[in-house]
């Protein structure tokens, strides 16, 4: 298929998702087939090892609408999403989760936004089926803490699921930061954007591939590299202990006068400062650390993925 041919890319990233991708793609094709234009579904498959790869190229060469990176090893999520991204020749570039929590049903939707000229459709999500307090809680909270400390405005409460326009997809290409936060770079981008809103559906089959620590990491870094507000907390921290080493100074010299015989004016105070002040100087040495951790995986510049094998890009030199 010639690139301006294409008019859809379906970008799906795929972690050991072997025993929901048939399902995954019979949902998808019945929708895409409704859509006027050429399609291509371009799975990645983020190091999986389970039987994904095979199920996938032999999908590929039933179809040769579906093509297929494959990673040397497992990279992430957003890596394989970036990945995606790299290679996808569509007009319209769509990214939806292989698990079928993000329902295919909703691309007619979210193509007709962007027909009436919506660069970046994103989908919202209103409802989270059975999915753990834990994880639901979380989400809430991270997604508006970020909201409220990134230099940018990162709408809350949605995922990769979205359509982007080729124009997009050409700046996120060229942007040459390692740390890929999808849902953050393309809020920087701009353009004209809107969300569709839908209930994210329990998964098909299978466990989540975000254990709580990858979540965890995920909000971490996607933190640091979107605020430099961490960095003023630490300077507040140190403001506000400076101000309470004051404010016990007086306390003590005031216990020491009206109690002379107290023991707590000795070694109890002199211990609450000195963990009140080694916390305060390791949190700040901490978020430090994390800035400083970003800046080295950037200046190490190294390829952001490996890729073992491809299917259906024979005639592309990227
Ligand atoms: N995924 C991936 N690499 C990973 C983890 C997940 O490509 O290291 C894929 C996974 O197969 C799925 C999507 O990313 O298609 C979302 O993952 P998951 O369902 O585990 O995330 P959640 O829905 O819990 O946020
Ligand atoms: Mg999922």
């Amino acid at each position: 298929m010639r690139q301006d041919e294409i008019k859809y890319s379906l970008i799906i990233p795929i972690y050991n998702e072997g025993e929901g991708i048939l399902e995954m793609y019979r949902r998808t094709i019945n929708v895409l087939d409704s859509l006027n234009g050429s399609v291509e579904l371009l799975f990645v498959n983020d190091g999986s090892c389970d039987e994904s790869l095979t199920i996938i190229r032999k999908l590929h060469h039933t179809d040769r609408r579906v093509c297929y990176l494959s990673f040397g090893r497992n990279f992430g999520h957003q890596v394989a999403v970036t990945a995606g991204l790299n290679f996808a020749r569509g007009k319209a570039i769509i990214v939806i989760d292989g698990d079928l929590q993000d329902p295919p049903e909703l691309i007619p939707e979210i193509v007709e936004k962007w027909h009436q000229g919506y660069e970046i459709v994103y989908a919202k999500r209103v409802q989270r089926h059975k999915e753990s307090c834990l994880k639901r809680f979380t989400a809430y909270v991270f997604y508006r803490f970020i909201r409220h400390l990134a230099d940018i405005d990162i709408p809350t409460d949605t995922g990769d699921f979205c359509l982007m326009d080729r124009k997009v997809v050409r700046i996120l290409n060229v942007m040459p930061e390692r740390n890929r936060y999808i849902r953050g770079l393309r809020a920087w981008v701009g353009f004209k954007q809107t969300a569709v809103y839908f209930e994210r559906d329990p998964r098909f089959l299978g466990e989540a591939k975000y254990t709580f620590c990858k979540s965890l990491s995920l909000a971490v870094s996607s933190l640091v590299s979107f605020s430099k507000a961490p960095l003023r907390i630490s300077t507040y921290l140190g403001f506000a202990s400076a101000t309470a080493a004051l404010l016990m100074s007086f306390l003590v010299l005031y216990w020491r006068i009206s109690h002379p015989d107290s023991p707590l004016t000795g070694l109890t105070m002199i211990m609450m400062l000195v963990f009140l002040l080694s916390s305060v100087q390791l949190i700040s040495v901490g978020i430090l650390g994390e800035y400083i951790g970003q800046i080295f995986e950037e200046v190490k510049n190294r390829p952001l993925y490996t890729l073992a094998e491809v299917g259906g890009f024979e005639n592309q030199d990227n």
